[in-house]
């Protein structure tokens, strides 16, 4: 493989679920890509572990308090790696002329600026940072059309619905010809308990998910179904997509990945096992099909594949996020900040599993809701929700 051809990698969240994920697919393809840096927040030894065996250039605590100890580790393991500290510094990092292509694994809206560095740079990205794009979806997908940047979602939906869609498909643009799209959810551990025992659900339940293994947030997410909220959103920003073109099947399998369905009536699919990376694959790949390491599926052995409307009364997370859209502008960078402490608030066990969506509820009514106009806004909107949701739960508790 030529020099030109190893893509220069930045690695968010590295030391999170999709950073892994990322790193195996790296280490098993290693004439395809050279590792410049790797970002993590507290989990320190790990992200030494990490420079140990990928040499990046350059090393990034978010957490600036870790600065010191990162800075000691890297020196006893003897390593040549520059060690970085703070977020503004990562963005500064996605945007180095010799970096090719970003993986954005940082979990929650702090990965927001890094998301918006990297395709202001016209940098190729790979999103598997959801909540970026539910915040500042506007502002993202405005500044990746205007520098020619790349987005590929590895979240495995949004991943399948782009393996859906022709080759030359342009960022931002509403697909040709398509009707609507299905978003598939497994349904997460409760989709099929009972209503009035939601109330009980603790977060070690919540946590154990049937089909993925991925970090605490998500895992919450998709127990209370805020996950497949979150990605009607980021269908909607990815794909330029009204919520009456986004359709969700619970699909309990989690095999077909998701669905793009056409004028003509043809139904496209992307199915596999899963496995978080052969979505991530494919996103390294830039579309080229490089080896993930996945278990090749079965459909003999899978036997059933079956397909389910959404309980909206069960989950009313989910229409919680399809509002959000249609009221539009800052509605969905409320919801998800909001979301985020309730989740934390519910893993710490300050508030019960309902609490989450009620929550949601009230303060999505309660906040005045305007256009989304800069970064700066984003963040200030984000510390004052963030404030107004602590109170609620310390009301709560
Ligand atoms: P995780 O908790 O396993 O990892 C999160 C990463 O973010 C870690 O590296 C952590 O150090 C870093 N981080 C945490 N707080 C930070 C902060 N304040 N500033 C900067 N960095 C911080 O999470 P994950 O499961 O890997 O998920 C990462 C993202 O990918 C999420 O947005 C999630 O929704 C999305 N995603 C994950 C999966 C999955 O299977 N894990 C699937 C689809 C989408
Ligand atoms: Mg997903």
């Amino acid at each position: 493989m030529s020099e030109k051809q190893i893509k220069n990698t930045v690695i968010l969240g590295a030391t999170g679920s999709i950073g892994e994920s990322t790193l195996d697919i790296i280490d098993k393809n290693k004439n395809r890509f050279n590792v410049v840096a790797v970002s993590g927040h507290k989990n320190i030894n790990k992200l030494v572990e990490i420079c140990k065996k990928f040499k990046p250039k350059y090393v990034v605590t978010t957490h600036t308090n870790s600065y010191k100890k990162l800075c000691e580790l890297i020196n006893l393991a003897k390593l040549d790696t520059l060690v970085v500290s703070g977020a503004a510094e990562l963005n500064t990092i996605c945007q180095l002329p010799e970096v090719d292509m970003v993986v954005a694994g940082i979990v929650g809206s702090a990965g927001m600026e890094s998301v918006l560095a990297t395709v202001q740079a016209g940098k190729d990205l790979l999103l598997a940072n959801k909540e970026a794009l539910v915040v500042a979806g506007n502002l993202v997908m405005q500044a990746a059309i205007e520098n020619h940047a790349t987005i590929i979602p590895l979240d495995s939906e949004h991943n399948a619905l782009y393996q859906c869609l022709p080759d030359d498909y342009s960022v931002g643009a509403t697909p040709k010809n398509l009707k609507k799209i299905i978003l598939t959810a497994s349904g997460g551990p409760f989709w099929n308990r009972k209503l009035d025992t939601f109330s009980q659900i603790t977060p070690e339940q919540a946590c154990a998910h049937p089909n993925w293994d991925m970090g605490r947030k998500i895992s919450i997410d998709s127990a209370t179904m805020m996950n497949k909220g979150l990605e009607i959103i980021e269908a909607h920003w990815l794909f330029n997509l009204g919520v009456e073109k986004i359709d969700v099947h619970v699909h309990p399998q989690s095999i077909v990945h998701s669905l793009v369905c056409y004028e003509d009536g043809s139904v496209l699919a992307q199915l596999g096992e899963p496995d978080m990376r052969i979505p991530i694959a494919y996103g390294l790949g830039l579309r080229d099909r490089i080896p993930s390491g996945a278990k090749m599926l079965d459909l003999i052995s899978a036997k059933k594949l079956e397909f389910y409307s959404p309980n909206y009364q069960k989950f009313p997370c989910l229409a919680l996020a399809k509002q959000a859209i249609e009221i539009g502008g800052t509605a969905m960078a409320i919801l998800n900040t909001v979301n985020e402490v309730s989740v934390e608030a519910f893993l710490n066990k300050q508030i019960n599993f309902m609490d989450i969506a009620i929550i949601n509820q009230k303060i999505m009514q309660k906040v005045e809701i305007e256009p989304v106009k800069s970064v700066q806004q984003l963040l200030e909107l984000d510390s004052e929700i963030r404030e107004m949701t602590r109170q609620v739960v310390r009301e709560n508790g």
